[in-house]
């Protein structure tokens, strides 16, 4: 099983890289702020708990955030991988991702980290904002929150991963299709 991480701030490409990662490689493609977003839209519970957080900017508490992970996963147990892309964004839900994956006989393949200036993700994401119509992608204080969150409460991963052998940082200003050549280098060795 190849099991990957897409690792990186808000606009850095994960969502772009993943779709081009998940059909090259037949991988399952979980992106947690895709979960989030149907869920709102759905008016679910758990859409109704996870607006306010997501609308701030914020994030979503972790226990809520792994349980909704962990559902995800068991949907496709059979797959020959997964992408998990937004998720873990913090120490808890990697230390429970990994807890969760060793029971399951599986582990982390590898972490891939596109990374980009925060001047060239607050155009990007403004950008986005335009046509996705999201929220937390229209303000430039709800962006800069969510570097805040990423700076506090993710970058520690680096460390965590770095500490397993399965960090890899890859440039992610080049153009998708440079950056999807270097991310399939990388998932072909694994
Ligand atoms: P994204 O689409 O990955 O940029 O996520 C959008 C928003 O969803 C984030 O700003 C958080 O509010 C929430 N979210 C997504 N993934 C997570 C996560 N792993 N932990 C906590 N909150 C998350």
């Amino acid at each position: 099983m190849k099991n990957i991480i897409l690792f990186g701030k808000p606009g850095a490409g994960k969502g772009t890289q993943a779709e081009f990662l998940k059909d090259t490689f037949n991988l399952i493609h979980i992106s947690t702020g895709d979960v989030f977003r149907f869920n709102i839209k759905n008016e679910t519970p758990l859409g109704v708990l996870a607006k306010g957080y997501m609308e701030k900017g914020d994030l979503v508490p972790d226990e809520v955030t792994i349980q909704m992970l962990e559902r995800e996963v068991d949907k496709h147990l059979k797959a020959a991988g997964f992408i998990f892309d937004g998720f873990p964004r913090t120490t808890s839900q990697a230390e429970a991702l990994d807890a969760f994956l060793t029971k399951k006989n599986m582990s982390i393949s590898a972490t891939l980290a596109l990374e980009v200036s925060e001047d060239i993700l607050v155009a990007r994401l403004l950008n986005r904002g335009k046509d996705s119509g999201r929220a937390d992608d229209q303000d430039e204080e709800k962006i800069r929150n969510r570097f805040a969150e990423y700076n506090k409460k993710t970058a520690p991963l680096i460390d965590f991963y770095t500490a397993q052998g399965k960090f890899h940082a890859i440039n992610g200003e080049g153009s998708i299709d440079a950056i999807a050549e270097q991310l399939t280098t990388i998932v072909e060795q694994l």
